[in-house]
C-alpha cells in the first residue's frame, strides 16, 4: 500500500510517499481503508525524534484518520465492514490504575496513533475496536479526520480542567493552531467572551469571523497590558497557553485573581520563567492537560454532533503532498487543520 513514511534520512526527504506493507490485524482491532487523515504538531515531533522514540524507519505517522472499515479482527463484534468511522487517537493499556479509573490519558503506557504504533498516513491503518467511532452525519471525510485530536484536547482543557462557564473571559494564545482554534469554537459555543492573540493580522481577522470578541497582535502589542486595559485591570478568568516560553509570565499576568491557566503544550519552550509570587498571592491555578479520556471523547463527539460545530480546515492536500503540508505547519502558516486526502477520496 502507499504511505507517507518517515525514512530517517535528513531534511524534507525524511518524509517519503512510498510503498510499505499493509498492517496486520490483531483480534481486537479494526482495519480501516483511509479516506482522509489530518496533521498535528505531534507528527513533526515524531518525524524529528524517530531514534529517541525507538521507532524503526520507515515509520508511518498520523494520529487522526477517517475511512471505511475493511476488515475486522476475530473478536470484534460491534463494528461492521463498510462502516464510516473516525478514530480516537489515544491508546491506553486498559489495566493500569488510571485506565481502571477511566482516565485513559493518564495511562502509564499512554500512546497516540502514529507515535507509538503505525499511524493514519497510509491507504490502510489498524486501530483498537474501542477507538473506532461512527462519523457524525453531515461530516465530510476531511472534516471527520480533522477534529478528533484537537477537539478532545481542547474539551478536556476547557470543560474538565478549567471548567469554563458562560459569561467568563477566556484568553487563547496563538490562534490558528488546531487546539487553539477548537478552544475558541468550544468557548464561543458555551458563551464566553474570547480574547485571542496572533502575530498575523489575517489570522486575527479569521478568528473574528469565528466569533472572537477581542483580537490582539502580540508582535505589535503587549497582550497582557491590552487584556488588563480592556478588562479594566481585572484580567481574564482563563488563559489557554500552549506556547510556553517567554509568553508564560505574561499569561500569568493576564489572569484575574483566582484565575486558571491551562496548558497542553509548549511550542516556544517547555522551561519558561514563572512567577510564583503571582501564583500564590493571586491564588492562580495551573492545569496541565493531555488529550482526553473515553468519556470526554464521547462528550465531545456529542457536542460536535448536536451543535453542528465543524473543524476549521486550512488546506486539503493529497497524501503524496504530505511533506509540503508538514512544512506549512512547521512554519506556522496554517489557520485550522491541514488534511490529507487518501485512497478513493483523493
Ligand atoms: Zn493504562
Amino acid at each position: 500500500m502507499k504511505a507517507l513514511a518517515i525514512t530517517g534520512q535528513e531534511g524534507k526527504e525524511k518524509v517519503q510517499y512510498m510503498d510499505v506493507e499493509r498492517p496486520t490485524l490483531g483480534p481486537r482491532e479494526v482495519l480501516v481503508e483511509t479516506r482522509a487523515a489530518a496533521l498535528n504538531r505531534l507528527d513533526i515531533f515524531v518525524r524529528n525524534n524517530l531514534p529517541s522514540l525507538k521507532l524503526a524507519p520507515p515509520h508511518i505517522a498520523g494520529a487522526d484518520g477517517a475511512g471505511v472499515v475493511a476488515e475486522l479482527g476475530a473478536e470484534v463484534r460491534t463494528i461492521k465492514v463498510g462502516d464510516r468511522v473516525l478514530i480516537n487517537p489515544g491508546l491506553s493499556c486498559g489495566v493500569c490504575e488510571f485506565c481502571q479509573a477511566g482516565e485513559q490519558s493518564l495511562c502509564v503506557r499512554f500512546g497516540i496513533m502514529g507515535e507509538t504504533c503505525p499511524g493514519t498516513f497510509a491507504e490502510y491503518f489498524t486501530a483498537p475496536q474501542e477507538n473506532v467511532h461512527p462519523v457524525p452525519e453531515g461530516f465530510s471525510w476531511e472534516e471527520a479526520a480533522a477534529f478528533p485530536l484537537v477537539f478532545v484536547t481542547a474539551w478536556r482543557m476547557l470543560i474538565s480542567k478549567a471548567q469554563i462557564k458562560p459569561g467568563e473571559d477566556i484568553l487563547i494564545l496563538g490562534i490558528g493552531g488546531g487546539v487553539s482554534t477548537a478552544a475558541l469554537q468550544i468557548a464561543k459555543a458555551v458563551g464566553l467572551r474570547a480574547f485571542v492573540t496572533s502575530s498575523r493580522d489575517e489570522k486575527l481577522q479569521r478568528a473574528k469571523n469565528l466569533g472572537a470578541d477581542v483580537v490582539i497582535n502580540y508582535k505589535t502589542q503587549d497582550f497582557a497590558r491590552e487584556v488588563r486595559e480592556i478588562t479594566k485591570r481585572r484580567g481574564v478568568d482563563i488563559v489557554v497557553d500552549s506556547v510556553g516560553g517567554d509568553t508564560y509570565a505574561k499569561s500569568l499576568a493576564s489572569l484575574v485573581k483566582g484565575g486558571r491557566l491551562v496548558t497542553c503544550g509548549a511550542t516556544a519552550g517547555p522551561r519558561p520563567q514563572t512567577d510564583l509570587q503571582r501564583i500564590f498571592w493571586n491564588q492562580l491555578s495551573v492545569f496541565g492537560s493531555t488529550m482526553g479520556n473515553r468519556r470526554e471523547f464521547a462528550e465531545m463527539l456529542n457536542f460536535v454532533r448536536q451543535r453542528g460545530v465543524k473543524p476549521v480546515i486550512d488546506q486539503v492536500l493529497s497524501l503524496s503532498e504530505g511533506a509540503n503540508a508538514m512544512a506549512r505547519m512547521e512554519q506556522g502558516q496554517q489557520f485550522g487543520k491541514l488534511v490529507l486526502k487518501v485512497g478513493d477520496n483523493a
